[in-house]
């Protein structure tokens, strides 16, 4: 199987996901079985919207794998103000660069601007889609956690606009993953999303609930997410489920000594700090398994060693 560019986690197999992770693991035991293989190769950064954690791992990936990025910088500088369009900025950065990682506003970015280019393209977010490449390192957590088979996992917070969520739950239906979606009703899963996990897993695969409460003890990992305030179209609709969803020592009570707790970050008021020094906690962890994983993607993607 042939990836060029990778948009969803929709297109990725369980072997797809395991050669990725595998190589990340591989790479995280010694990073010099890779150091210098990209060494003159051009990683090109299109983000049209914030980013810490995802644009800098992989500049950092990108360097380690002994390459360089070249950053079109902020939308504010660049042409974009001039009314360029996305494709034609896509086709002339890929002239630059060997690779292209496109952040966008937009759902569905990403996918249109993959047919306009040759190079591989992910999808380091397109509005409230999808962010493969942060499902990669979630799944590396959780693998190295909890294991990816016979997993209770809860997915918790902003499920309709979180983007990490729809690319989490797609990659989850390819293994033996009981998914508990906890959330405002305002704020569940789209329809859309429910109904492709039915078709992908069985159904007593998948709950949806409203509190955390009934399934806490039950759970191996819980994914909490951050309330996605930039997508409402209304101030007051976001303030009306603000600070809803949020855990603490107390909520975590009941919770499993072995709990894993995760977040994609950054987080508002979603996990208290007192969280942080607990053993429940992985999230920073998580957000370094960033460069190692954004490592072997771009390895894999760049020697064509994902056509098998
Ligand atoms: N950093 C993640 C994203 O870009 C999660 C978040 O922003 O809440 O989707």
């Amino acid at each position: 199987m042939r990836h060029d560019h990778l948009i969803t986690s929709k297109q990725l197999s369980r072997a797809d996901i395991e050669t990725v992770l595998d190589h990340a693991a591989a790479i995280d035991a010694d990073p010099s079985i890779v150091a210098g293989r990209h060494a003159d190769e051009l990683l090109g950064l299109l983000f049209f919207e914030p980013s810490t954690r995802t644009k800098m791992s992989f500049e950092a990936a990108m360097k380690r794998l002994g390459g360089d990025v070249v950053d079109m910088g902020s939308v504010e500088s660049s042409s974009v103000k001039k009314g360029e369009s996305l494709a034609d900025t896509v086709r002339v950065i890929e002239g630059y660069a060997d690779a292209l990682v496109l952040r966008h506003p937009k759902q569905g970015a990403a996918a249109m601007a993959s047919e306009y280019v040759d190079v591989p393209l992910l999808n380091a977010g397109d509005g409230a889609g999808h962010h493969p490449t942060q499902t990669m390192l979630d799944l590396y957590t959780i693998r190295e956690n909890a294991g990816l088979d016979d997993l209770t996992i809860g997915i918790m917070g902003d499920l309709k606009y979180g983007r990490t969520v729809h690319s989490l739950a797609y990659a989850l239906s390819n293994f033996d993953v009981r998914q508990h979606f906890i959330s405002p009703e305002s704020l569940q899963l789209p329809r859309e999303v429910v109904y492709d996990l039915h078709q992908r897993q069985d159904h007593a695969g998948i709950r949806e609930h409203e509190s955390v409460d009934a399934v806490l003890s039950s759970l191996d990992v819980l994914y909490v997410t951050r309330i996605q305030r930039e997508r409402f179209p209304d101030e007051n609709e976001y303030q009306q489920v603000a600070g809803e969803y949020q855990i603490d020592l107390e909520t975590l009570d009941t919770a499993r000594d072995d709990l894993t707790v995760m977040h994609p970050l950054p987080r508002v008021d979603e996990i208290a700090p007192e969280v942080d020094d607990t053993e429940y906690a992985a999230y920073f962890e998580q957000a370094h398994n960033g460069v190692p994983v954004r490592m072997a993607l771009l390895d894999l993607l760049l020697t064509g060693e994902t056509d098998e």
